[in-house]
């Protein structure tokens, strides 16, 4: 097969037997092929079809305990508040309930989400820049431990449906630290022209005067810098340093602050990007937040459930185009656009053991719809791949299943949790009568035929 790239460049990226050696849930075994925990994914295939999102169970939880103990490690009192939007799967979930994570969401239907999962309201932050009068009526009634707040504007609002309510709001005001946290420009959040948070100038004034709203209680600062953060502590620390001095002041002038919200934004590294561990983490908060003495609250949602995923996809074909080599899936950017909108890397590992250690060459990997943006990956090094052959997109856990569509008319894929021998199906794929539920043609239509 002939490429125009060169082979040098694919060559670069990491190795099957790197890939592995870094995701500890993942095995490759000489009969069964690739294996999530104890479940090769040759059986999920043969069960629930694909494509399908696969969740390991025990990766979640060894990823959960291992940022509790972080945050111990470093002296701190710490609740985890997992952030909904990353995975909010329900069987995902649970697993983090049972390890004692509170949840943070950003809309009414996260907020159900993290109910229905049995995360006590006094463990939920709700987040956000745009949140109704009726998401706020919602979590009021619900009495959640803390509505992170983003503007003046919102504050009247809130001020407002509490009052009608006759109750009163544990508010935390989200304050734009202007750092930059040298991430893709979509998912940076915390420099001066994001559209996140109140101006570190603007804040404490602001602060006072919730203090003074009706149905409002201040309760403390919460930054979120961005996501996908790799780029080492620097932005964090300087986050969080800015963070301190205003808890501090707010504090001299008699305000109450009770804890301290961290955010999330820990990054993972997809291909062999260095990234930060929790217990940098915890250790720049603790340097910078330490000495307040407060409780701070954390709010990871890729770092938790990104390793865990993977998304399954079988071959369609493998077409020879002028000069390049495509593998066409049956996943496609409706199911995982990462790729397509930040331009992001995924793993891609075949899953039949004969597939693991063939000759490889350099395929461009593209899913079925119409748009040429629907390209995982360029120039990548696997071996050929027949229809049917079964593929593993590593690292999908988190901002996969949740930013899925229907585009092309496309059904959302399934969902499957790996519990150490055990599997379950725990969201069905769409089938084609609930894609077109809720569509009615109007009486003027219905006639059918030409006028
Ligand atoms: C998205 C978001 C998070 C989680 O970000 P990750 O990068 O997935 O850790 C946390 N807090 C807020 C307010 C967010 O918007």
């Amino acid at each position: 097969m002939v490429s125009p790239l060169p082979f040098a460049q694919a060559d670069a990226d990491p190795s099957f037997a790197e890939m592995l050696a870094a995701r500890p849930h993942l095995s490759l075994h000489a009969l069964d092929g690739l294996t999530v925990e104890e479940v090769p994914l040759a059986r999920i295939a043969a069960a629930a079809g694909t494509p399908t999102w696969v969740y390991s169970a025990g990766a979640l939880r060894r990823r959960a305990r291992a940022l509790q103990a972080a945050l111990a490690g470093a002296g701190l009192r710490a609740s985890v508040h997992y952030a909904v939007k990353a995975n909010g799967n329900l069987a995902v979930l649970r697993v983090l309930a049972a390890e004692g994570f509170g949840a943070d969401v950003v809309s009414e239907g996260e907020l159900r989400l993290a109910r229905a999962a049995g995360i006590p309201a006094s463990a939920i932050v709700f987040s956000g820049v745009g949140k109704t009068e009726r998401e706020l009526r919602l979590a009021l009634a619900e009495d959640i431990v803390q509505i992170n707040i983003e503007s003046a504007e919102e504050a009247a609002m809130l001020s407002a449906v509490a009052a009608s309510l006759g109750r009163v709001a544990r508010v935390g005001l989200r304050v734009n630290p202007d750092v930059d946290a040298q991430t893709h420009a979509k998912i940076t959040t915390g420099r001066s022209e994001n559209k996140f948070g109140v101006a570190f100038e603007d804040a404490p004034a602001l602060y006072a005067r919730l203090a003074e709203l009706p149905g409002l209680r201040p309760v403390g600062i919460a930054m979120h810098i961005g996501s996908q953060i790799t780029s080492g502590m620097a932005a964090y620390r300087a986050a969080y340093a800015r963070m301190a001095e205003m808890a501090q002041a707010l504090m001299a002038r008699g305000l109450p602050v009770e804890h301290l919200d961290c955010g999330g934004g820990l990054g993972i590294p997809y291909r062999d990007e260095p990234a930060p561990s929790p217990e940098a983490l915890a250790g720049a908060i603790a340097a910078t937040l330490g000495p307040l003495g407060l409780p701070v609250m954390l709010e990871p949602g890729r770092w938790i459930a990104g390793p865990p995923g993977l998304l399954l996809s079988s071959v369609v074909l493998q077409k020879q185009g002028a000069g390049r080599r495509f593998l066409v899936l049956d996943a496609g950017m409706n199911d995982l656009v990462r790729p397509t909108m930040y331009d992001a890397w995924h793993g891609i590992l075949p899953v039949a053991p004969a597939d693991c250690t063939a000759a490889l060459s350099p395929a461009d990997v593209v899913g079925p719809v119409c748009e040429t943006g629907d390209t995982f990956a360029r120039g990548r090094a696997l071996p050929s791949l027949q229809p049917g052959a079964l593929v593993a997109f590593l690292d999908a856990g988190a901002y996969g299943a949740v930013m899925s569509s229907t585009y092309n008319a496309r059904p959302l894929a399934a969902e499957v949790l790996v519990d150490g021998a055990r599997f379950a199906v725990v969201r069905e794929r769409q089938g084609f009568e609930a894609m077109l539920a809720g569509q009615q043609t109007p009486d003027w239509l219905a006639g059918g035929g030409a006028p």
